[in-house]
């Protein structure tokens, strides 16, 4: 009977047994008649070591890094390996060879970004990079039960669209079948009709595309969006508190998931119970610079001093003016210059943009052509609104721009996994 097939990180259990693994060779060090092999495979690494006389020491000197290998041999506890245990090697067969160099050496830090997207693959191998991915489905799925257990149906808007539902001129464009089409800037008018239909409350975790000419650490040409619409609020303030929430669980599941997280990324972002919630205008008089439209650099200011004022990371500013929010958001009832609308800054970023939606038919359609919009382009989604639709309010949230900011990165394209930008479409 062969061996059992273990993990690098179960060795110790199997201490006296004869074992199998397999993995890639990431380490190799020849010590006189001894040779010291690091093994890697997704559970972490453990020693094995090929003695002179056995009948693979040839086989393992000549080993070089990256190799892919299967090690056959006996689990013995080593007080001076790594992890006090190591695999005596009676068999190594070498399933495949790495050329040398690679053309990235993913296990230094300080690699350019771009060599290391040219070589994503590659640079995935790096415990670090890696981090990011998992704290990419931590998040989302930490989202994704959050949102359910808020009674939210999880819904799947299409991505191929007639009409760009933001507006503005960072809509991508194809040809379908013919005519004219769009690549969705967000499920907004989707999960606004979704309102009509009486589920009452949606989320959707899905792709998003924009043209932006932003070549900054901040933007990406697609990107996921946790986006969520929920009907009978009162404000712009109650729809805030589930992105709030949200973030919150995103953060602690980020935190407790991705291994070592303080070594690595440092101390968490402070979201405390309530945190703070200020208009625009109270968070310019904060930053020291009255009348400001909150630009991103006024959002690093505000997150400067509302860290040292409130001792928290997250800040809600709400009531931005109608001149800088699109269409469907609902304009403030004292002051139609400012809407009922909130973004959420984390750690001196945009993550999040929501709103209380206008319902009122006769007023959507003055809005659009307030906006310069032309009503008739928005048929479909304008009708619902003549036939019972409920207040309601939502927003939404960068899942890539979430994890940036939790794991303090300095580039939006180290929190995906394969970055759209203007300039590159590969890997
Ligand atoms: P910004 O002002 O930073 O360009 P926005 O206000 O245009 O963002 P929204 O339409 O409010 O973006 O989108 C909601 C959220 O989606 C943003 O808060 C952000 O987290 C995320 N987001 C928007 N555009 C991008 C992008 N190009 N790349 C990555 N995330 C994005
Ligand atoms: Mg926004």
């Amino acid at each position: 009977m062969r061996p059992r097939r273990i993990l690098a990180s179960e060795a110790a259990s199997y201490a006296g047994d004869r074992v199998r693994l397999k993995g890639w060779v990431s380490r190799v060090r020849v010590l006189g008649g001894i040779v010291f092999l690091e093994l890697r495979d997704r559970s972490g690494s453990v020693q094995v070591v090929a003695r002179k006389g056995s009948p693979c020491f040839n086989t393992a000197k000549k080993l070089g890094r990256d190799y892919v290998v299967a090690v056959e041999g006996e689990a013995r506890l080593e007080e001076r390996a790594p992890g006090r245990v190591e695999i005596v090697a009676a068999h190594i067969e070498v399933i495949n060879e790495a050329e040398k160099p690679l053309p990235l050496d993913y296990t230094r830090s300080g690699n350019p970004l771009n060599l290391r997207l040219d070589w994503r693959f590659l640079d995935l191998r790096n415990p670090r990079s890696q981090a990011a991915l998992k704290a990419l489905a931590e998040a989302a799925h930490a989202v994704r039960q959050y949102f359910r257990s808020q009674g939210f149906l999880e819904i799947f808007t299409p991505k191929i669209i007639g009409q760009a539902s933001e507006g503005g001129a960072d809509v991508f464009p194809l040809v379908y079948f013919g005519r004219e089409a769009f690549l969705a800037q967000s499920p907004q008018l989707y999960k606004q009709l979704m309102m009509a239909t009486g589920v009452e409350r949606v989320f959707e975790i899905g792709v998003a595309f924009r043209a932006e000419e932003h070549r900054g650490p901040r933007h990406l040409c697609e990107f996921r969006s946790i986006d969520y619409e929920l009907s009978f609020v009162e404000d712009h303030v109650e729809v805030a508190k589930y992105a709030v929430e949200a973030v919150r669980r995103a953060a602690e599941a980020v935190v407790r998931g991705v291994e070592g997280y303080n070594e690595v990324f440092g101390e968490p972002p402070r979201i405390p119970g309530s945190p703070p919630i200020l208009s625009v205008d109270e968070a310019c008089r904060l930053i020291g610079r009255p009348g400001c439209k909150m630009s991103a650099e006024e959002e690093e200011l505000l997150g400067k001093a509302v860290a040292k004022e409130y001792g928290s990371d997250l800040v809600v500013v709400t009531e931005y003016p109608w001149s800088d929010r699109p269409f469907y958001t609902m304009k403030h009832p004292e002051d139609p210059s400012k809407t009922r609308s909130f973004d959420i800054i984390l750690r001196g970023l945009e993550i999040a943009s929501g709103s209380q939606r206008e319902h009122r038919y006769e007023v959507l359609v003055q809005q659009l052509r307030e906006k310069g919009l032309d009503p008739s382009g928005f048929k479909f989604y304008l009708d619902h609104f003549k036939y019972g639709m409920p207040p309601h309010g939502g927003a939404g949230i960068g899942l890539e721009r979430l994890v940036k900011q939790i794991l303090g990165l300095r580039n939006i394209r180290e929190a995906v996994l394969a970055p759209r930008d203007p300039e590159r479409l590969a890997p």
